[in-house]
């Protein structure tokens, strides 16, 4: 690109960010630099006045263990905003802190926002005008799909079609991509959380052991799998019994963890395999050669993409540092603006 003098002294006062408003975790990408925050999208609540207090990893910490003038919420719930005015203070927090690393003083910026496909124009709506009313001077909003498999360095801008599979804490989202847009999108309320409530679920049916969410993440992200593991492992899991209502340990194995998240996983292969039932031929013929890329934290569950290979018989891969691709296509975008541009949401459509 050429340099612009003009653009150049008006990015010493104003930044680009892309954001990335995920159920599980919240990314910010700052044009010229790259990712400068990753926080969990929890924000602590006042009860009473319902003013935000702490946000990201200290009031993640805060979860279950909140006293009562507290309350802990993710404002993000599927996808979509659950809490206009907390996800404003979200956004507004962010702002504030990328221009703080940034030392820029003007908390001004032009903000690309990530958003679930298949999210209605209100849901949209809410999006855009909550990072106006965080403080954006010009908001954007780019579908999940395209913004992911953009960071993931896909060829989206191809003839040839692409798919790729964004696991995230709420929600799953399958697209099929060509020329720049979506050809078939499937958003699926199945994704980390719910192999979470599976895990909990086992341990309270098969060894009358209650384990909080938090515990049911660290199984999964230790021990839990997709498919057979070379080396098969164990773990302590903490909870209380609910036969004495005492603390107690159990130590399971992987091989049970697969099997507590064998539902959701049916679910989430299903899905897949519904879009590509969907699919137009050709562009099936193309995922021959292109393959099915993962993304999200999801995708970070081991084995699982051997598990898609194998049930798809297609060549599956998970994208370089697959929980930050959205905000990677979102950043991209901003590096490259005048070029990448079309593929945002039309939001003239809905003001
Ligand atoms: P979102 O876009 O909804 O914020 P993310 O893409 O950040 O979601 O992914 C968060 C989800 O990924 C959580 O459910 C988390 O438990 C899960 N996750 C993160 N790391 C792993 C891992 N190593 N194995 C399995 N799941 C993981
Ligand atoms: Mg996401």
């Amino acid at each position: 690109m050429n340099f612009n003098p003009l653009r150049w002294l008006f990015g010493l006062f104003a930044l680009d960010i892309g954001i990335d408003l995920g159920t599980a975790n919240t990314l910010v990408y700052v044009r010229g630099k790259g990712i400068v925050l990753n926080e969990p999208s929890w924000v602590a609540l006042d009860k009473r006045t319902r003013r935000p207090l702490y946000v990201g990893s200290e009031a993640k910490r805060m979860v279950g263990r909140t006293p009562q003038s507290l309350q802990v919420v993710r404002p993000v719930r599927d996808g979509v905003i659950a809490e206009f005015e907390i996800t404003t203070a979200l956004l507004e927090y962010l702002i504030l802190k990328a221009h703080e690393q940034s030392f820029v003083p003007f908390p001004r910026p032009r903000v690309v926002v990530g958003i679930p496909a298949g999210v209605t124009e209100v849901e949209m709506r809410a999006v855009y005008d909550a990072a106006l009313t965080a403080g954006a001077r010009e908001a954007y909003l780019i579908p999940e799909p395209l913004a992911a498999a953009l960071g993931a360095g896909l060829p989206i801008q191809d003839v040839e079609g692409t798919m790729i599979v964004d696991i995230g804490g709420g929600t799953t989202e399958v697209a099929l991509l060509s020329m720049g847009g979506i050809i078939v999108a499937r958003s699926l309320r199945v994704a980390g959380d719910e192999m979470d409530e599976a895990i909990i679920q086992y341990f309270r049916n098969k060894y009358n052991l209650l384990i909080g969410p938090r515990m049911a993440e660290t199984v999964k992200m230790e021990i839990g799998s997709a498919a057979p593991l070379p080396e098969e492992r164990t773990m302590q899991v903490r909870g209380r019994s609910l036969v004495t209502g005492l603390p107690e340990v159990v130590e399971a194995s992987s091989v049970e963890i697969r099997e507590a998240l064998a539902r959701p996983l049916e679910t989430i292969i299903q899905t897949v395999k519904d879009v590509l039932d969907e699919a137009p031929p050709e562009v099936v013929a193309d995922l021959i050669e292109t393959g099915v890329c993962l993304a999200g934290g999801g995708a970070l569950l081991q084995g699982l993409d051997r598990r898609l290979s194998d049930e798809l018989r297609l060549r599956v891969w998970v994208a370089d540092d697959p929980m930050a691709a959205v905000a990677r296509g979102a950043g991209m975008v901003l590096e490259d603006f005048d070029n990448l541009k079309r593929l945002l949401v039309d939001v003239d459509r809905f003001l």
